[in-house]
């Protein structure tokens, strides 16, 4: 054990009289440590864990202020001595001390909270200062709740700023600020935090060391740059956000390597120039983007690797994912091995059998559905040739990972809009592999479709082990959406539109608005909605689909839709992923402020598909909150779906886009991903240098950072 284990809360004083903050956490009740369960709820444990308990912000007690030379509304710190002490009960009760400073100048002391040992301690007579924004009151200056201080004539100021810590119900401050005094007393901090990096990395980014750092932010001196400080970039800041995203990427970069010592059947593009993916790629009615030959070569590579791809396919609504998915597919199936494609709705998974049976079924290599509601026969028969190695590809929902699927030896598994699955689905699908024939050691390569971007930084910082491809080239003859924003008063307007539409032979989308606290009600409103637009649009041929549907149902409505044989679509947000008619071109969104960003974007990338000019028009109910308004101005101003994501992580922050990976957002403790960006690139090449030249120091990084926080990373 070293010595920083064996570190005991403190009893001893620092010197200073303890501080009465805010009159809750009075010194008295300090003065036996706060229980481990409660600490623990701080993560303090270590002395390691009390330097790094950082300060959320500081008071300035280096200064005095004379009373009357206090400004309203500033901070300042009086001294002098109480010449009155009273509790009053009207108008309420309150205790409240008259203090006199030096030039004769009086101020009183308020409290609405207190002890009554804090009174005794603090009677008439007794020299303190208080810290705390002077107002003044009718009977003249006074401060509210300050921060108290005992003091004899000749204590001096301090010279550094008082540090305010993240405290808690029965850890407080008082006791805090002497706990990590003393863990900073006890060992030198260069002890507790060896430095892992070479002055090659830290230098050039003007970075201190890391127990300099942390020295500082415990005690800044009276003159640092407070400003930075509170913002949280001051070189002392970033030297730790730093060590934090340093550490981050290394543990991807890590996962990353391990992956490449798991073993994955080689499937390389055959060379003959009749290959399936060549004759599928021939029988396409358009040319493949310059976007995605690039990226159907770096999967083409992938998969002739020994070692498991785990690749995300990025790409906008309508970038064109589907003809990757089915080139990669095609190569796998070449080599020999099954693929198996699973879409999060079995409308989506149906579009895709469609689709891709097309392409599929004249090369000989017909796809088979298995989807939850097949009658037992079918389901029976498809089970069957999955097992025997018969379907080379299986297309479904994920009622492919259930147990009783076996592949006879998957090479490929691909998830379009992976972001609607949990992380076990996807490891199950993946599991797969391990049970059917030869390949029984041999983990699939797999491939992650999403059409949510991910902005450049959490991609580079959570998604860092993944390997990633971006279709950031829309196909060509794809018009702008235009999108405009009215108010549903003015329905009729709205109505006038579709009957012009409709009358161009275009088709249309109305989207029903979103009921997230009832699924009834969510219902009711589109059947209601329908049965009012049937009657406001009698010669219009009306559909609807909604979640209720069954998926036999829902079909014969999409393919309905798809012939034009119905022309205004009503829907629920069950057409939100993937739904592809390209002659629609016209899209109402009734309630749009109730969507979020990437909802809306998905949503509007229904239309845009065809060569003619689309419209998105999003009904709203005003008044309008900020939020809502700022969210339908930026689906007005941008179409590119990176940017709305990037501005939808500055709206909401990385939760919402780390989905499955949630757990790693408690990775980063100090830095953030939002403001820290520009920290993210060097982190990232110091980590593949540490990883190359000192391995040992990198060891030493992640453990101290991560521990072992690091194994939702698998997925
Ligand atoms: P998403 O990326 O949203 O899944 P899809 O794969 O559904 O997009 O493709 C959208 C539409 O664009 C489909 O109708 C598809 O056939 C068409 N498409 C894909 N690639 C091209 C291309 N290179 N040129 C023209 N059209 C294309
Ligand atoms: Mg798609």
């Amino acid at each position: 054990m070293n010595r920083t284990d064996q570190f005991t809360c403190p009893v001893s004083h620092d010197g200073r009289a303890p501080a009465v903050q805010n009159s809750r956490s009075f010194p008295i009740r300090n003065k036996t440590a706060p229980s481990a369960a409660r600490l623990a709820k701080l993560g303090l444990a270590r002395a390691f864990d009390f330097v790094l308990h950082l300060p959320l912000r500081y008071e300035d007690e280096t200064a005095l202020t004379p009373i009357r030379a206090a400004q309203p509304g500033i901070a300042a710190q009086i001294e002098g001595i109480v010449s009155a002490s009273e509790i009053t009960l009207k108008p309420r009760r309150q205790w409240c001390l008259t203090l006199v400073d030096r030039r004769g100048d009086t101020a009183q002391l308020r409290f609405f909270h207190f002890y009554s040992a804090q009174v005794k301690q603090f009677e008439a007579g007794v020299r303190l200062r208080a810290l705390g924004e002077i107002r003044k009151a009718f009977s003249g200056p006074e401060m509210v709740h300050p921060t108290m201080r005992i003091i004899t004539e000749n204590t001096p100021l301090p010279n550094t700023l008082t540090p305010v810590y993240p405290a808690s119900q029965g850890v407080g401050q008082a006791w805090l600020r002497r706990a990590i005094d003393q863990a900073l007393a006890d060992t030198p901090l260069p002890e507790i935090l060896p430095e892992t990096l070479q002055a090659e990395i830290i230098v050039p980014l003007r970075l201190p060391s890391l127990a300099d750092a942390v020295a500082f932010l415990h005690r800044p001196d009276a003159n640092a740059d407070t400003g930075a400080l509170a913002e949280r970039t001051h070189p002392a800041w970033l030297r730790i956000k730093f060590e934090e995203l340093l550490a981050q990427q290394l543990s991807l970069k890590r996962a990353h390597l391990a992956r490449r010592q798991i073993r994955a059947p080689r499937m390389p593009r055959a060379t003959h120039a009749d290959t399936l993916s060549s004759r599928i790629e021939r029988a396409l009615p358009f040319a493949l983007t310059r976007a995605q030959q690039r990226v159907r070569d770096e999967i083409s590579a992938d998969l002739a690797a020994p070692y498991p791809m785990q690749r995300l396919l990025q790409g906008d609504v309508g970038s064109g994912k589907t003809v990757i998915a089915a080139l990669a597919a095609a190569q796998a199936i070449e080599a020999g091995y099954q693929v198996a494609l699973m879409a999060p709705t079995e409308l989506l998974a149906e579009q895709h059998l469609r689709q891709l049976r097309g392409w599929f079924e004249p090369c000989g290599a017909p796809p088979v559905w298995l989807a939850g509601r097949l009658k037992d026969s079918e389901k029976r028969a498809a089970l069957r040739a999955i097992a025997t190695g018969a379907a080379r590809f299986v297309i479904g929902t994920h009622a492919m990972i259930q147990s009783a699927v076996e592949f006879m030896q998957l090479g490929l598994a691909i998830i379009d809009e992976q972001h609607r699955f949990g992380v076990e689905q996807r490891l199950a699908l993946r599991a797969k592999a391990q049970r059917g024939g030869k390949v029984s050691n041999e983990q699939p390569h797999q491939l992650m479709m999403s059409a949510t971007p991910i902005p450049r930084s959490l991609a580079m910082s959570y998604y860092a082990d993944l390997d990633i491809s971006a279709l950031d080239e829309l196909p060509p003859g794809r018009t702008l959406v235009l999108t405009r924003l009215i108010s549903h008063a003015r329905r009729d307007e709205v109505i006038a539109r579709i009957r012009a539409a409709a009358r161009a032979r275009r088709q249309i989308y109305w989207v029903c608005p979103l009921i997230e606290e009832s699924e009834a009600l969510q219902l009711q409103t589109a059947l209601d909605t329908f049965a009012a637009l049937c009657a406001a649009l009698p010669k219009l041929r009306i559909g609807l689909i909604h979640g209720r549907l069954k998926p036999a149902e829902k079909t014969i409505v999409m393919e309905q839709f798809m012939r034009n044989e119905i022309q205004l679509l009503v829907a629920t947000t069950v057409i939100e992923v993937g739904v592809d008619v390209p002659n629609a071109s016209l899209m109402i969104i009734e309630h749009a402020e109730r969507f979020g960003l990437a909802q809306l974007h998905q949503l509007r990338g229904r239309v845009g598909r065809g060569h003619q000019t689309s419209v998105c028009l999003l009904l709203y109910a005003p008044p309008l909150s900020r939020a809502a308004y700022a969210r339908l101005r930026t689906m007005r101003e941008i179409q590119d779906g990176f940017e709305i994501a990037q501005r939808d992580l500055e709206i909401r922050g990385p939760g919402e886009f780390l989905g499955a990976r949630q757990s790693g957002a408690a990775m980063l403790r100090f830095a953030d991903i939002r403001r820290d960006a520009c920290l993210i690139q060097p982190a990232r090449r110091a980590a593949e240098r540490l990883l190359h030249a000192w391995p040992e120091q990198a060891e030493q990084q992640l453990d101290r950072w991560l521990g072992r926080r690091a194994h939702y990373l698998k997925v």
